[in-house]
């Protein structure tokens, strides 16, 4: 490995979401080129990018369209304030978006990261039952759920391992048991599960809707919560149950939208409009930071007053609107019409099915799960009881170096290995993923159990 790089990057680069201290071990990898599902080390070692570099990537590295979107834009205007100001870029996206986002969704409002978007999302549902005359302070999140790591973000959020320690600058949010599937009984359907976790919902909302803002969701997939998948049908519910308690719907499709599941947005399983959906992450392809909030004209509605009346949204962020990041928003949307990715997105997430189906089989396999172009793996101690690993045996780490050295990039999440790829992977590819994941299972499951 390039040493010089790595000396220089561990002097003054504080890495995200990593004990620094590890590194003395396991240095970075310098990635000096992309191409495809490929990224190619300083030493010509290739990586195939199964994770989308964190869920961003939807196209492949260094998409000739995206690339050739940025660069046009790039000698007309790389950025202009949007307030007061506007341009074609982001007129054209947010007329494209609200054409693209389930019905009834019609007013754009831009941030860079997704957290950013989340913030957004909870101050503006805030806001709106003041504008109306209501004082409402609270919101309902579940379980296992993630919504970033700002302050308002991780107080939605309920991965203890991210939110620990800042405990006492949080929000208090009232936390809901997840209809994740994982727990269900044997025999039970993903389907019963959900409709029977729904009753914590409603019961929530029917003690605490005249405080709450807002429920929070990440609809169908807990990514950050270890992959963790429920059934559609609580979408449902927890729609008619948000209108019959008049709460607000916050749908963070940040990591599952652009069709991640098998639609173009989760809610579209559950024939469900949000009343706040969060877009990021692929947004872009993978390329720049953009993050929007699509809202109604209920919403939006509150806030339109006669100047200096208190009722303005007067959020901002410097970047708001970069037209670069539009231009490579638009060059995504422009693959999505033009490409039929949905469809053959129904016969990768076939391939990746079949490829792993035999996975299930394997003694620390507890379970082999999907939702369209997410597969999870989840490796326990007790394949049966589902017990988990003890922490201190934890099998991903393993997985994940040996992977490495086979040339995949599988960062895991606890001990749930799983792919999530750009989808320009190809039929071989996946099954050369599903070979290394498949040692890499048999790697982590070799050390004494
Ligand atoms: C990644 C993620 C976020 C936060 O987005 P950032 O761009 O990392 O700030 C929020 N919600 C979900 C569901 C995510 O997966």
């Amino acid at each position: 490995m390039n040493n010089d790089l790595i000396k220089r990057d561990l002097a003054t680069v504080w890495h995200p979401c990593t004990q620094m201290h590890d590194h003395e071990l396991f240095p970075p990898i310098p990635i000096r080129r992309g191409d495809g599902v490929w990224l190619e080390d300083v030493n010509g070692k290739r990586y195939l990018d199964a994770i989308s570099s964190w869920w961003v990537n939807l196209f492949g590295h260094a998409n000739p369209r995206i690339n050739a979107a940025i660069k046009t834009q790039l000698d007309r205007l790389e950025h202009v304030i949007l307030a007061g100001f506007t341009h074609e870029p982001v007129i054209t996206l947010s007329e494209r978006l609200v054409a693209v986002a389930p019905r009834g969704l019609s007013r754009c409002f831009y941030a860079a990261e997704g957290s950013s978007a989340i913030e957004i999302a909870l101050k503006m549902s805030f806001h709106y039952w003041q504008n109306v005359g209501e004082q409402r302070t609270r919101y309902i999140n579940l379980s296992n759920s993630y919504h970033g790591e700002t302050l308002g973000a991780l107080s939605v959020g309920d991965v203890a391992l991210y939110k620990q320690t800042y405990q006492p600058l949080l929000l208090q949010p009232i936390t809901v048991r997840s209809p994740d599937c994982y727990y269900r009984e044997s025999g039970e359907s993903w389907e019963q599960y959900s409709l029977r976790a729904f009753e914590h919902m409603e019961r929530a909302l029917q003690h605490h809707a005249r405080e709450t803002c807002a429920v929070i969701v990440e609809p169908l997939v807990q990514c950050a919560g270890s992959m963790r998948m429920y059934h559609p049908r609580y979408l449902e519910l927890l729609r008619a149950a948000c209108d019959k308690y008049r709460v607000h719907l916050i749908a963070d499709e940040i990591a599952v939208g652009f069709g991640r599941t098998g639609t173009l947005f989760a809610c579209e399983q559950a024939h469900i409009t949000p009343d706040i959906l969060c877009l990021g992450k692929g947004l872009t392809g993978g390329y720049l930071p953009l993050s929007v909030c699509i809202t109604t004209d209920k919403i939006y509605q509150a806030f339109y007053a006669e100047y200096g009346a208190q009722r303005a949204f007067l959020h901002s962020h410097s970047y708001t609107g970069n037209p670069l990041a539009c231009a490579a928003a638009l060059a995504t949307l422009d693959i999505f019409r033009d490409d039929d990715v949905i469809a053959r997105n129904r016969e990768l997430a076939e391939q990746m099915r079949r490829a792993t189906a035999s996975l299930q089989d394997y003694p620390h396999v507890a379970e082999v799960r999907q939702t369209g172009m997410i597969l999870a793996v989840e490796m326990a101690q007790n394949k049966k009881t589902r017990t988990p690993f003890p922490p201190e045996k934890r099998r991903g780490r393993v997985a994940y170096l040996h992977a490495l050295g086979r040339g995949a990039l599988l960062r895991p999440l606890g001990d749930v290995i799983y792919f999530m790829p750009p989808y320009v992977i190809t039929s071989e590819e996946i099954d050369l993923l599903t070979d290394i994941a498949r040692t890499s299972i048999d790697a982590a499951s070799d050390l004494n159990a």
